[in-house]
């Protein structure tokens, strides 16, 4: 139905209207990863799809970096127009090896907000996200049938790889809202049961970048780094005191390491119910911005401690990002919704 209205709205260049309507708003784009290698999960778009949105942007839009964009925003009349700025969330390292030098062919500004236990390569995961961690090893044990009733979890028919995607996604669903600890424990004792050596070529695609390699996006200048806490649990399930040390420490860390100021923040999971008037209050003490996963482009009146984003993941075609871009998908959205929110869209997302 959505794809309908969408083909209709091109094909009449209505949603050329809705694009110059909102040419004054400000649309932050969230990615996770580019990789060469295609293992189908959300996060990780196939090059030749970046390739095209970057593109389309440079062609068809201004890329600004965040921090430029956030000072217009806050002037009395600004003057962005049709500005777009590039994000990643967690630090992965194809976007140094991947997106860089793309984001370079093109001169688009992008900022990498990083999670510092995942970029320190902590060794609780191998020094993997919990949740590619778990793919990978479900991915191991294709072919097979896993019981994790007893996690409080489900049984799993891992037949093929679309079977491990969904069980991937259903244990993420789950484990994403308790606590670290109790969360851990349940992920290493799948692990066990799972039984499988994750290979060099599997774990390539979902490691994190190395503080060398950050330092070199740096110097291009096309390229900066934003705090994105220090172990991705969600603000709100977190005492005060914790939700702080997280965003202080993230952020000492990567400035300590990169030598530079660190002014934006990124809310892991990043839904509406996953930051508060307190993790706002807390954020405005340390950052300058921070954004959310809440679907939808940002205005002069956009409260600037809860910044929408576009949350692009490998299901999205040209056709579909194009709409997102232009507003909409977010109009749409407002006409579906009876309380007119724009829903959030990061089910699949880190
Ligand atoms: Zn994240």
């Amino acid at each position: 139905m959505k794809r309908l209205i969408y083909f209709v709205l091109y094909y009449t260049g209505l949603w050329l209207i809705v694009r110059f309507f909102n040419r004054k708003k400000l649309a932050i784009l969230m990615y996770h990863g580019v990789t060469d290698k295609d293992y189908n999960v959300w996060t990780q778009l196939p090059r030749s799809q970046f390739q095209e949105q970057m593109e389309y942007i440079s062609r068809r839009y201004h890329p600004v970096s965040l921090e430029d964009a956030v000072t217009s925003l806050k002037k009395e009349k600004s003057e962005l127009r049709y500005a777009v700025a590039v994000t990643f969330d967690d630090g992965f390292r194809n976007n140094f090896s991947v997106a860089f030098p793309i984001l370079k062919k093109h001169n688009i500004p992008a900022l990498i907000f990083m999670t510092t236990s995942f970029v320190d390569k902590e060794p609780e995961f191998r020094g993997l996200l919990w949740t590619d961690y778990i793919y990978l090893l479900l991915r191991g044990a294709r072919g097979s049938k896993v019981d994790f009733g007893d996690l409080g979890l489900k049984e799993y028919d891992l037949s093929d790889y679309d079977a491990c995607a969904k069980a991937k996604s259903d244990i993420m669903t789950r484990l994403k809202t308790i606590p670290a600890g109790e969360k851990n424990r349940i992920v290493q004792d799948m692990a066990r049961r799972l039984n499988y050596a994750i290979k060099p070529e599997d774990y390539v695609v979902f490691e994190s970048l190395e503080w060398n390699e950050a330092k070199e996006m740096l110097t291009s200048q096309l390229v900066t780094f934003g705090a994105h806490t220090v172990r991705h649990e969600i603000l709100t399930r977190l005492t005060t005191e914790e939700a702080e040390k997280e965003m202080r420490l993230s952020k000492e860390l990567i400035e300590s390491r990169l030598g530079v100021p660190v002014t934006a923040f990124a809310y892991p999971n990043g839904k509406r119910d996953d930051f508060d008037d307190s993790t706002e209050a807390l954020a405005a003490k340390y950052f300058d911005c921070a954004v959310s996963t809440v679907e939808g482009l940002n205005d002069r009146n956009q409260d600037l401690y809860a910044l929408r984003r576009i949350n692009i993941g490998n299901d999205i075609d040209l056709l579909e990002f194009k709409m997102h871009l232009s507003g909409v998908y977010e109009f749409l959205q407002m006409l579906l919704n009876r309380n007119g929110q724009a829903q959030s869209a990061n089910k699949k997302g880190y």
